[in-house]
C-alpha cells in the first residue's frame, strides 16, 4: 500500500547506533561510484531539498507506482520502499501488484529482469540507475555458457546434466536453463532445487556462483568436495579434462560475489578473539572454508529472522552485505551485532541507486516520460519463465 507523505517522513531512519569500522579508500573520489546512466538532469546529493522532493514525487505517483527495495540498498532509499527482500520475494511482490504501472526497482539489472519477466505485459519496470549490475551474473555470459555446454555435448553426457541457475545471474542464463529443462534457484530452496535436479539427471551444471553450489552440495546433500569441480570459461575447455567431467556431479561455475567472497576464515577467528560468546553467521555465497568456520549458515532472509528470533542479549557477527548487517545493529539494540569484517564492504553496485537516482526516476515518471525501463525480449522471456515456472513448482 502507498504510504502518505506524513508516513514517509515519520519512517526516515534514525540513525542511533554506527557499527565501528574502518573506512576503506578513505580520501578517494566518491563521485567515481555514481552511475552514468541518467540522461537529463540528477539531482545533487547535497540537494537539502532532496527529501521533501522525494516525498512529493512519491505522493504525485500515489498508487501507479510500487517501490521493490532490496536488503542491499541504502537506507536514505530503504525509507521509501513499499516492500523490502531478497531478489525473489521482491520479483514476487511486483508480480502480485498488477495494478501498478510502474514497479520502480530499488536493486540490481538481474532482479528488475525477473521482475519484467513476472509482471503484467502493460506493467513498467525501472531501474533508477542501469548502471547497477552485478559482478557476478556478468561471470557468466550466454556465449560462455553456451560453449560449456557444447563440450558436454561433444563428451556425449550434456543429456545427463540439469543447468541450476541461481537467482543471481541475466535473463539470458536463466532462458538458457528453462531452454535445457533446468530450474532457477535461491539461496533459500537452493538444496530443494539441487535434490530435484539430480533426480531428474545424475549431474548438474550449477551457475554462476560457484560457493552456492558448493555449499550446497556438500553440506546440504553430503556428496563430498571431490565430486565437484569448477569449469573456468576463461579457459580452454573450462579447465577441465574429460574424465574429470565425467566423474563429477556438480560443474560449478567459476563465478562468485565481490561482496561475500571477501569474508575470510582469519575475519571468523578475529571476531571471536574479539567479542567474547559471538554467533558467527554467514550467507552460502561465502566460501566453503568460512562455512564451515562459522556457527551458522543462511540466506538474507534467514539471516534477519534468525537474528530477530535470538535472545537479548546474545552477540552477532553477520558476513553480508554491510546496509543490511548495519540495518540490523539500529534495529536490534537488545544484541551485540557486528560486521563480520573490520573493513568496509558494501555492494557498490547496490550502493549506485542513491537518493538522487530515485528522486530522478520518480519525478521523470511524474511528468509523463518513462526512463530506464527494463524490457527481457519475448522469446528469452519466455524461456526464462520456464525456469522461474519450475523453480516455483519445486517439491
Ligand atoms: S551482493 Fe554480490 S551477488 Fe548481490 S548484487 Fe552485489 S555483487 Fe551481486
Amino acid at each position: 500500500m502507498t504510504r502518505t507523505a506524513d508516513q514517509l517522513i515519520a519512517s526516515r531512519p534514525a540513525v542511533t547506533r554506527q557499527i565501528p569500522l574502518l573506512v576503506l579508500g578513505a580520501g578517494a573520489q566518491p563521485d567515481a561510484e555514481r552511475g552514468v546512466s541518467c540522461p537529463g538532469e540528477l539531482p545533487a546529493s547535497s540537494d537539502p531539498a532532496l527529501v521533501g522532493r522525494a516525498v512529493a514525487a512519491r505522493t504525485e505517483l500515489g498508487d501507479r507506482a510500487f517501490i521493490l527495495g532490496h536488503h542491499y540498498q541504502r537506507d536514505e532509499v530503504i525509507r521509501f520502499a513499499d516492500v523490502t527482500g531478497d531478489s525473489f520475494k521482491l520479483a514476487r511482490e511486483a508480480a502480485a501488484r498488477p495494478e501498478a504501472e510502474f514497479v520502480i526497482f530499488c536493486g540490481v539489472h538481474f532482479m528488475a529482469e525477473s521482475a519484467d519477466i513476472l509482471t503484467a505485459p502493460a506493467q513498467r519496470v525501472i531501474l533508477p540507475d542501469l548502471a547497477a549490475g552485478c559482478s557476478m551474473a556478468d561471470m557468466a555470459t550466454y556465449s560462455q555458457v553456451e560453449e560449456c555446454w557444447e563440450t558436454l555435448e561433444d563428451l556425449g553426457i550434456a543429456e545427463s546434466v540439469v543447468p541450476v541457475t541461481y537467482m543471481n545471474s541475466s535473463a539470458d542464463i536463466k532462458a538458457f536453463t528453462g531452454r535445457h529443462g533446468g530450474t532457477v534457484c535461491t539461496s533459500s530452496n537452493a538444496k530443494r532445487a539441487l535434490t530435484w535436479a539430480l533426480s531428474k539427471g545424475s549431474k548438474v551444471l550449477f551457475l554462476p556462483d560457484q560457493h552456492l553450489g558448493r555449499n550446497t552440495a556438500v553440506l546440504e546433500l553430503g556428496l563430498g568436495l571431490d565430486d565437484c569441480v569448477v569449469w573456468d570459461p576463461h579457459r580452454p575447455g573450462g579447465g577441465l579434462d574429460a574424465g574429470a567431467l565425467q566423474r563429477a556431479t556438480m560443474i560449478l561455475w567459476r563465478g562468485h560475489c565481490s561482496v561475500h567472497g571477501r569474508f575470510t576464515v582469519q575475519n571468523v577467528a578475529d571476531v571471536r578473539a574479539r567479542v567474547p560468546g559471538v554467533n558467527v553467521i554467514v550467507h552460502p555465497e561465502c566460501v566453503h572454508d568460512v562455512v564451515l568456520a562459522a556457527d551458522q549458515v543462511g540466506s538474507t532472509e534467514k539471516i534477519i529472522s534468525t537474528i530477530a528470533a535470538a535472545p537479548a542479549g546474545s552477540a552477532w557477527a553477520v558476513g553480508t552485505e554491510l546496509n543490511l548487517v548495519q540495518r540490523l545493529a539500529e534495529s536490534y539494540q537488545d544484541k551485540t551485532i557486528v560486521f563480520l569484517d573490520k573493513t568496509v564492504c558494501y555492494c557498490s553496485t547496490m550502493n549506485r541507486i542513491d537518493l538522487p537516482h530515485l528522486v530522478w526516476a520518480m519525478e521523470s515518471l511524474a511528468r509523463g516520460e518513462v526512463v530506464n525501463q527494463i524490457t527481457v525480449e519475448e522469446q528469452i522471456a519466455r524461456q526464462a519463465r520456464a525456469a522461474l515456472d519450475q523453480m516455483l513448482a519445486l517439491p
